[in-house]
């Protein structure tokens, strides 16, 4: 089996990769930072989101695992005096795939070829200043016109994240669906919004189509990108999907309540 490390830059984290990887070694792993089959990544969730970006060309053959060295993490649910049995573990197979749902958006500007980027968390449209107003698209029907500072579009895995803190709903996994969440919308007796979130199917689009033309963000999960003359934007989910390997038998709601309640 072949193995990455992506390791945050603090001493404690550089600690723990030297001694991961002693021990991986060890148990006759191979390094591959080109071609890995399990990715484990030591930080924080960002580490994690950063992590999948990197080898998000090669999804379907690399697994990921988290140790989080700072507070705990969603993604990165491994604590670092558990990475002997996490070495052991993955060393001897004794772990179960878990595949999570992604969204694809693709960004189209004026005299540019469409962008397409793959989200695990969650996608969020802004502009650089002032009132974004972009027409919302649900199954290529016009749904509302939208003024407020932005939207997000999110994973069933990234509704924990961004999406939470917008009063979105924590969706299990499970569930291959797209949720959109307002950011702070502009209501009143000319501009009207849902004012909810919406939750999609699989097999249902979004389309943004923005009506003032002006510098704009687009995050994607962790990354923050500024475009000009961006015409429109098209989520759905995607057909690939990330891997996790879990070797604890803790589930996505462990998980949630481990994240937020205790
Ligand atoms: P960061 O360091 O600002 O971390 C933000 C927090 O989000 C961290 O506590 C991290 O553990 C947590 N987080 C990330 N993914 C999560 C998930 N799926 N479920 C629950 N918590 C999660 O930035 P980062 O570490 O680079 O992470 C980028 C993410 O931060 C973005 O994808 C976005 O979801 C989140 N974010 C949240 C807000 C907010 O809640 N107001 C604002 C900006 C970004």
């Amino acid at each position: 089996m072949k193995y990455a490390i992506r390791t945050r830059h603090d001493l404690m984290s550089q600690e723990i990769r030297n001694h991961l990887k002693e021990r991986f070694d060890t148990l006759g792993l191979s390094e591959d930072n080109t071609e890995p089959d399990i990715v484990v990544t030591i930080g924080g969730d960002g580490t994690l989101l950063d992590a999948f970006h990197q080898y998000v060309d090669r999804l379907d053959m690399t697994a990921f695992v988290g140790i989080h060295t700072g507070h705990l993490g969603f993604y990165a649910d491994w604590l670092p005096h558990e990475i002997n049995a996490l070495a052991e573990g993955i060393a001897h197979g004794k772990y179960s795939i878990e595949t999570y749902p992604l969204i694809e958006v693709r960004m189209s500007k004026l005299n540019a070829e469409p962008q397409k980027y793959l989200v695990l968390n969650e996608a969020t449209f802004r502009l650089a200043s002032g009132t974004l107003a972009v027409d919302v698209y649900l199954q290529n029907e016009l749904f509302e016109c939208f003024r407020g500072d932005g939207l997000c579009v999110s994973t069933p895995t990234g509704s924990t994240a961004y999406n939470r803190s917008l009063g979105g709903a924590i969706i299990h996994p499970t569930i291959e669906v797209m949720q959109l969440t307002e950011m702070a919308s502009i209501n009143n007796r000319v501009f009207r919004t849902i004012g909810s979130p919406l939750i999609l199917p699989k097999d249902q689009t979004i389309k943004l189509i923005p009506t003032g033309a002006k510098k704009c963000i687009l995050t994607i999960d962790h990354h923050t990108e500024l475009h000009e003359d961006v015409t429109r934007l098209d989520y759905e989910l995607s057909g690939k999907k990330v891997q996790f390997a879990r070797l604890k038998a803790s589930t996505f709601w462990n998980r949630v309540h481990n994240s937020f309640i205790n």
